[in-house]
């Protein structure tokens, strides 16, 4: 795998298109390399910059796994002139990426431990970058939670892996929506009410947050989650 410069930008194929979101808001696009060789390493939590000509770049999370060799998943909400852009694409169209850029999860040091991942929103693509990754790698890690929570049942992203998931017996899947709606069965409630409830052990444990200020900051206060004494 060729070390490229990641501020240089490479041609990658739009693969496949998938509308994530109720309002269509969210769309997911698997991207393949034009030249294999410009494959590159990341990790979970890095992010890539797409570029759009004419439009202009802007940066998106990687929502695929590194053991997810065949393509490089990114989740677009829909809010200005880059992420429109990406929205109009049609599956065969190229565009521009560069990366990958950012920190990453510190993967190497969750193995052994237990790991809970905490999200909230569209933030959760990152997340499930890391999900895959630990599902890839299994018996590397101890027990594995994850808290999940949109406003409503339309906005969960990857809502075909999330029932997957919900099968699987080596995870703790917690789904939530802010309040009822009509054939939702699973959790109703906030993000850090429901971490509050379910209250995954923070002995032994890394925790994995991401998702909009508000949510990290009542999810982190973790007087409120475990009060002095407690643990
Ligand atoms: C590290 C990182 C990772 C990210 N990962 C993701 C991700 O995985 N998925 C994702 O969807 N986003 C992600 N984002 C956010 C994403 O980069 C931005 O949403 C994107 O840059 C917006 O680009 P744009 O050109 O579409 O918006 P712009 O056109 O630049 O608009 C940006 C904001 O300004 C508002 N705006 C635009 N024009 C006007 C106007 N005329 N008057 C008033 N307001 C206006 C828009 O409504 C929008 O809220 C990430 C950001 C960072 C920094």
């Amino acid at each position: 795998m060729e070390k490229g410069n990641p501020y240089i930008p490479i041609p990658v194929k739009v693969e496949r298109i998938r509308v994530e979101s109720d309002d269509k808001t969210l769309r997911s696009f698997d991207l393949s390399f034009c030249n294999p060789k410009q494959r590159f390493d990341f990790l979970p939590g890095q992010f890539c910059q797409l570029s759009v000509l004419s439009k202009g770049e802007a940066p998106f999370g990687i929502a695929s796994s590194p053991t997810e060799e065949k393509f490089l998943r990114f989740t677009v909400n829909r809010v200005g002139v880059v992420t429109t852009a990406l929205h109009y694409l049609k599956e065969g169209e190229i565009i521009g990426l560069r990366g990958p850029l950012g920190n990453y999860y510190p993967v190497d040091k969750f193995k052994g431990k237990n790991v809970v991942i905490i999200g909230g929103g569209f933030a959760f693509t990152t997340l499930r970058s890391l999900a895959v990754y630990i599902f890839a790698h299994r018996n590397d890690f101890n027990e594995v939670s994850i808290i999940y929570g949109a406003r409503r049942p339309g906005l969960l992203l990857y809502r075909d892996e999330l029932a997957e998931w919900e099968k699987r017996d080596d995870v703790n899947l917690y789904l939530t929506v802010d309040r009822e709606f009509p054939g939702w069965d699973k959790r109703v409630g906030f993000v850090p009410t429901v971490t509050k409830e379910v209250k995954p052990s923070p002995v032994d444990a890394y925790a994995v947050v991401c998702g909009p200020p508000i949510m990290i900051k009542w999810t982190t206060d973790n007087d409120k989650i475990y009060p002095p004494g407690s643990i």
